[in-house]
């Protein structure tokens, strides 16, 4: 099979063009270039069949060698990128692609260019304190959730493949001083460029402001044309389709969980998926990272961080313009955007047009104020027609985590019986509203199966997040609540950045 990549990044940005070992700061480049470090024992795990189809690949024999980082193939040129980031609120300095490394791009026959990537394939110049490589629980945790994104019609970077390295990775799961070896793997990650905000923010902060205006000519030339090379514009764009993004997060209940500037996609699609989680129960304030104590990157705060970051985005852009004025309009729109998408998007899982009727927000109140299920109960709210004499309609009892009593049971069917005199579109209610998402403990149950051996895992459960729309029944072990084991141990709920 003819596989032909380019390396369109390499030979148009400033990189380190010597393979060096050794982490260390890199100063007025883009990149550095890199080998991957091979794995003994490389075994295909797992593969998405539409990612592949974007690069016009099928699976062949030794893939998992290609994959695995034990085998180049014709033109790849291996590289780092150079990134930064605010991590948690602050100034973090160099990051860099320091467990992740672009084997090249492929040109596909739709002229569609995507960048290659594989996620745990050995130490870059850009590895901080770990050895460059990703244990298979993290590893399974990105590759269904990217595709699982996808399908559920949000923009997002790709997984085309998961690899089983057959060699042991020692973490620390808990930060608690008792590291312990875990299977590795590597995943193979797809974008037409992973570049971020951090990959500007690093150059501004170090004043190496030809690099920035480089790298900001490359990004707007092959990634927004449509912007012709207007930097205002550019930045116009990516807070739209950031904005839009935080809509789409929002109306599936996705808490990403470490929205530092050096995980947020200047293409304003979702990327780096580490401590993410979603919405069981509907809770504004739930995170799933364990770290976040301060709960800045919880459910509810994620557009205001969104913004946040694309301010920093600007500052990083300001020493290529002349007047901060656009960028600050951008900002503000940003904010109108996210609102009327995540007002749309709302009252499309409802079946209604855009209102201002309290309806909705009288709802998000009423899910918050004891633990309903999200997902059960949109899902299943085009289910109910008409609200019995007493008690909830059997299809939204389901989404309930304890049996409803007194004045919540009231308030909630006092609001049943103002939403159901409403005509609704129930179609678009099951084009929007998921029956499946997955959830913590659903991926959790995969990993456990993965890492005792059960090859066939992870594949399975591709098999049914390619379907997130499907109708579901009552009985279907995908479509239920979190259950009671799932609440608090490990993997399930709370998620450390330990990679
Ligand atoms: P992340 O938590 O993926 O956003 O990563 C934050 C920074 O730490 C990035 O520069 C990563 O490349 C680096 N990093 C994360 N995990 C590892 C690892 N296993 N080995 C080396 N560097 C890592
Ligand atoms: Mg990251």
């Amino acid at each position: 099979m003819e596989l032909t990549f380019d390396d369109l990044w390499v030979r148009s940005l400033p990189g380190e063009q010597q393979v060096r070992p050794g982490s260390r700061q890199v100063h007025g480049m883009c990149y550095s270039r890199v080998v991957p470090t091979p794995v003994p024992q490389p075994r295909m795990l797992a593969w998405s069949k539409e990612a592949a189809e974007l690069l016009d690949w099928q699976e062949w024999p030794e893939m998992a060698e290609v994959l695995g980082g034990n085998r180049l193939l014709p033109g790849m040129k291996p590289y780092a990128a150079c990134y930064g980031g605010h991590q948690f609120g602050h100034w973090a300095g160099q990051l860099g692609d320091g467990r992740a490394l672009t084997l090249g791009e492929v040109v596909n026959g739709r002229g569609q260019r995507w960048e290659v990537q594989l996620k745990g394939a050995g130490p870059t110049p850009y590895s901080r304190r770990a050895d460059g490589r990703a244990v298979l629980r993290s590893s399974v945790r990105e590759f269904l959730c990217s595709e699982a994104i996808f399908h559920l019609g949000i923009p997002t970077t790709r997984a085309l493949a998961l690899v089983g390295t057959g060699e042991g990775v020692m973490r620390d799961m808990f930060y608690d001083g008792r590291p312990a070896d875990e299977p590795g793997a590597v995943v193979t990650r797809l974008a037409p460029t992973f570049v971020r905000f951090g990959s500007f923010e690093i150059f501004a902060s170090r004043g190496e402001v030809e690099v920035l205006r480089q790298l900001t000519e490359f990004v707007m030339e092959h990634h927004y044309p449509e912007c012709k090379g207007d930097i205002y514009a550019f930045y116009d764009e990516v807070c739209q389709r950031t904005a839009r993004l935080m809509a789409d997060w929002m109306r599936v209940g996705f808490v990403h969980g470490v929205m530092n500037t050096d995980n947020l996609s200047i293409l304003g699609w979702t990327i780096d998926y580490g401590p993410y989680g979603w919405l069981d129960p509907y809770q504004r304030d739930f995170t799933p990272n364990t770290t976040d104590r301060n709960l800045r990157y919880c459910y509810v705060q994620q557009p205001r961080i969104g913004q946040w970051n694309l301010a920093r985005l600007a500052e990083a852009l300001l020493p290529l313009v002349k007047d901060e004025k656009p960028m600050e309009a951008s900002l503000d729109a940003y904010l109108r955007t996210f609102e009327q998408s995540c007002r749309e998007n709302m009252w499309a899982k409802l079946g209604l047009p855009v209102s201002s009727d309290p309806l909705l927000g009288d709802l998000l109140a009423l899910l918050d104020e004891v633990e309903i299920d999200m997902t059960i109960f949109f899902r299943n709210l085009a289910r109910v027609r008409e609200l019995p004499g007493e008690g909830l309609p059997a299809p939204l009892l389901r989404a309930y985590y304890a049996e409803p009593q007194g004045e919540p049971l009231e308030k909630m069917r006092l609001w049943l019986l103002r939403y159901l005199g409403q005509e609704r579109d129930l179609e678009r209610m099951n084009r929007v509203n998921p029956s499946l998402i997955p959830r913590n403990y659903l991926v959790q149950e995969v990993i456990q199966r993965a890492e005792k051996g059960d090859d066939g895992a992870v594949q399975e459960m591709l098999e049914q997040l390619r379907h997130p729309y499907r109708e579901r029944g009552d009985e279907d072990p995908l479509f239920q609540r979190r259950p009671e084991w799932a609440r608090s141990a490990p993997g399930c709920s709370a998620l450390s950045c330990s990679s």
